[in-house]
């Protein structure tokens, strides 16, 4: 039978690395709610939209088309039909992107749109508000946490693979900033759901996480 498997957790935890991993071997489909949430920002800063103008933004983004399709084992992200899959992930946008993100009426039209996407079973969703919000029946509900030094090393580790420079000092700031908005905003804020399970990566390897989020879904 299949079901929707909801992944949360705070930034950089790995969410999309094993979510990939896991739609994979189910053959189901994976949806990076935070690609759409980063997408609408690149737009927003692309058209110098002041990101506390709330009506502006909703009235930008119910102009706006954003896409997730599968590009073999990778995700790529259209937005207005165009390829942002690199742009989405700048620093620019990483450094923005919650400010957009605690909007409300942002969140209801994007959490309407998932919503969508997800109206099939047979899914891997990860984001911050998918057991809780977006997907609050989810058979399976993953909680992903790590040390912020490990979570910041990830990352690095991964920059340094892209050919991007980027210091774990300023990795940490980052990330501890971005949660701290995800947390404290009041629309679905970044909160475990009751009934996830919640899993520390810290020490465990990416294929040992994947597992055992299959291992939770098999049963
Ligand atoms: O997961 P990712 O780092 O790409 O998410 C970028 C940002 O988008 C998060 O820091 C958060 O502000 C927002 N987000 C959200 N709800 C989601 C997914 C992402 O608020 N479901």
């Amino acid at each position: 039978k299949k079901i929707a498997i909801a992944i949360d957790g705070p930034a950089a935890a790995g969410k999309s690395t094993v979510a990939k991993i896991v739609a994979e071997e189910l053959s189901y489909i994976y949806i990076d709610t935070g690609a759409m949430y980063r997408a609408l920002t690149l737009k927003a800063l692309n058209h110098h939209i002041d990101l506390e103008d709330e009506t502006a933004l909703v009235e930008l983004l119910l102009h706006t088309k954003i896409e997730l399709q599968k590009n073999g084992k990778n995700q790529i992200v259209l937005l207005d039909e165009q390829d942002v899959t690199i742009d989405v992930r700048s620093q620019h946008v990483t450094n923005n992107v919650s400010y957009v993100a605690k909007l409300p009426a942002i969140r209801e039209e994007l959490v309407n749109r998932q919503q969508q996407l997800a109206s099939h079973r047979g899914v891997v969703m990860d984001g911050r508000d998918i057991g809780t919000r977006v997907l609050p029946d989810a058979e399976v509900k993953i909680y992903l946490i790590a040390t912020v030094e490990e979570r910041a090393k990830r990352r690095y580790e991964e920059n340094k693979r892209r050919g991007i420079p980027s210091s774990m000092e300023q990795l940490i700031k980052e990330i501890e900033e971005r949660d701290r908005i995800d947390s404290e905003r009041d629309a679905s804020p970044l909160v475990k759901a009751e009934n996830a399970i919640e899993v520390d990566t810290t020490a465990m390897s990416i294929n040992e996480v994947a597992q055992f989020i299959l291992d939770a879904a098999s049963k």
